[in-house]
């Protein structure tokens, strides 16, 4: 049967009715990759749920279709966000199908070149504004209050109740729960989200016990860790470059509930896992989301998780999204030769 989305695939779980019209680019159903690799590395079981795997190659997809199908139940005409790069990405994508207009407002100069090439082949109206993340969503707030425009940044639920999905997903491919659910957290929509689904899986008897969320902050943007708002966050891993979070009390009560925590990663282990994760299993995934394996190898390093657990680490965009990062950044570089047999064959060692 032909898969049909998140939507169709967990319609019980999701507030819809028959009379939501469906928006969807059938996201959700990605991967769920065994790593031989860190497996070994780590003497655990670990697996990497490539959410860069969805249309429009991020995990913004889950929650995107929920939030733009109900704008359109609700003869909403303009959707609006803040963005780091990924959810204006995906809001400017679900917008042109369903015929909204979508106004996207990001920090000049800190969007990865991928993303806000979507955002603007989409056709959204995009405005950089000279200011970081947090300001442009307090922007967002103040107009989605004033004015007709419905916001769909994770601060509207239904972007959660559709991102949750990525948890009845995991469970449901690995036919068991994790014990350690690893997460890169920015504005912490999605650790919540996960949390959720989780739990909600948990109390409809599908599932009978429950992971440890364990979510990973950038050092120079890492609010929730530091108990403090950052008044200018900085990382290399622009999607969590968030210095107060609009989920930051659900992501405290998701690591407190569960057993599990909220530590840092620096750039350099962010990175070093980037390379990692891309030359070691084959999968690329964008800065950010190298954050959630760079945690695993500290937390294993630091002797606080255990031999031979269950390990899901989330891969939360797509590397292909800022190419710009990749080649500056990786391990491996391009060698320039003359156009000659010989030449290539030395080089080779042949
Ligand atoms: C949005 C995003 C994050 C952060 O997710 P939050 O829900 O804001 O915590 C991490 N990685 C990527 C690639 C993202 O697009």
């Amino acid at each position: 049967m032909m898969y049909k989305g998140v939507i169709e695939t967990y319609r019980k779980y999701l507030p819809v009715t028959e009379n939501t019209p469906i928006i969807t680019f059938f996201e959700g159903n990605t991967p769920l990759i065994f790593s031989r690799h860190l497996s070994d590395e780590t003497k655990c079981q670990v697996y990497l749920k490539f959410e860069g795997a969805n249309p429009t190659g991020s995990f913004k997809d889950r929650g995107m279709t929920l939030a733009i199908s109900k704008a359109v139940e609700a003869k909403k005409k303009a959707v609006i966000c803040a963005s780091t790069g990924n959810t204006s990405a995906s809001a400017a994508a679900y917008a042109a199908q369903a015929g909204l207009d979508c106004i996207v407002i990001i920090p000049e100069g800190k969007i990865a070149l991928g993303k806000l090439a979507q955002a603007l082949m989409h056709g959204a109206k995009v405005f950089e504004v000279a200011g970081n993340f947090d300001q442009a969503l307090d922007l967002v707030r103040k107009l989605g209050e004033k004015y007709p425009v419905e916001i769909v940044n994770s601060i509207n639920p239904y972007r959660i109740e559709g991102q949750k999905t990525g948890a009845f997903e995991i469970c449901d491919q690995l036919q068991a729960v994790p014990d350690y659910h690893l997460i890169p957290v920015g504005n912490a929509g999605n650790i919540t989200a996960y949390w959720k689904g989780y739990k909600e899986y948990y109390d409809r008897k599908q599932i009978s016990k429950l992971p440890k969320m364990t979510g990973f902050q950038a050092k120079g943007a890492a609010p929730i860790v530091l108990g403090h708002i950052v008044e200018k966050p900085e990382t290399i891993a622009t999607a969590i470059r968030i210095g107060n979070p609009a989920s930051w009390k659900q992501a405290e009560a998701a690591a407190a509930d569960s057993g599990g925590s909220i530590s840092i990663v620096t750039d350099e282990e962010i990175i070093a896992a980037y390379n990692l994760i891309a030359s070691k299993t084959g999968v690329f995934c964008e800065p950010a989301s190298a954050a959630s394996v760079a945690g695993l190898l500290k937390r294993v390093k630091e002797g606080k998780i255990a031999d031979g657990s269950l390990i899901v680490c989330i891969l939360t965009g797509h590397g292909l999204k800022d190419p710009d990062t990749a080649v500056k950044n990786c391990t491996t570089k391009t060698v320039k030769l003359p156009c000659k047999l010989e030449a290539v064959v030395r080089e080779l060692g042949y």
